[in-house]
């Protein structure tokens, strides 16, 4: 089976990723007005209404923005934890009650099976998503502090991974941010550095060459092309070859990436 993948949007000014496995289409998280989504998913000759379902990985405004309005449009499900749900709620607006479902572990959605995994943020209860269809996995890890051993563990013998790269360390503590913002974006509860993606990926890659998207940069305290240099230069200073090994590349903000087949 074969798993389609465009990250529709990504950073703080809003995120979604179209998963598919032709059958069963899914978003995972949808942080842009109705009328964006609906834009950036025609990019990619997607119809809102073939969506089947909308995972939320946690309740700020750039990940759950168009999750009620879509919901409401399409009469689309929505996956979220209770803790996300109890903190999400008064944004998503009035909701078809059967549209609403609580998971607390694995579960599918048509035939695409999905494991929520904890990560390090500071909402309710986020998370990160292992999405698979038969042997064919993709991880989607954004959003987190720091990188912690169920983060890991499940990164480990993925197909496909999106993967944070925040930040830039030095263009943030020299950027105009104020103090307690940078703090918290350093902090564990924070978002991760292109340093800290570029230390976690070597131990992620094996036979399997996966392709690695660096997501959720930021506009103010990170380039594209420095966060895509910083992880390359660490993975080949650990005997990678990107190209080969592995494929690199990074989302954007104003437009979805390519369809990727897995
Ligand atoms: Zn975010
Ligand atoms: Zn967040």
């Amino acid at each position: 089976m074969t798993l389609t993948i465009s990250v529709l949007a990504s950073g703080s000014s809003g995120n979604s990723i179209y998963i598919s496995d032709s059958k069963t289409s899914i978003l995972i998280d949808a942080g842009l007005s109705g009328k964006e989504l609906e834009r950036r998913l025609d990019k990619v000759s997607v119809k809102a209404d073939e969506i089947d379902a909308i995972l939320v990985t946690h309740e700020h405004k750039d990940h759950i923005k168009g999750v009620g309005i879509l919901s409401r449009r399409y009469n689309i499900p929505i996956f979220a934890n209770q803790l996300t749900w109890d903190a999400a709620s008064d944004d998503l607006g009035q909701l078809d009650e059967n549209n609403c479902n609580v998971f607390s572990g694995e579960f599918m959605i048509g035939g695409i099976g999905i494991k929520p995994f904890a990560i390090s943020h500071d909402a309710g209860d986020p998370v990160g998503y292992v999405v698979f269809s038969g042997h064919k996995k993709i991880g989607i890890a954004t959003d987190t502090g720091f990188i912690t051993t169920e983060i890991r563990e499940n990164l480990k013998n993925l197909n496909f991974l999106v993967i944070e790269s925040n930040h830039d360390l030095e263009m943030l503590m020299n950027g105009n941010y104020p103090h307690f913002l940078k703090k918290r974006i350093r902090g564990e509860k924070g978002h991760l550095s292109n340093d800290d993606t570029a230390a976690l990926l070597p131990e992620l890659i094996n036979s399997n060459r996966p392709g690695i998207l660096l997501a959720h940069l930021s506009k103010d305290n990170n380039i594209p092309k420095l966060a895509y240099i910083t992880v390359k230069n660490n993975l080949e200073k650990m005997g990678f070859k990107v190209g080969e090994d592995l494929k690199l590349d990074y989302t954007y903000r104003h437009k979805p990436t390519k369809i990727y087949n897995i």
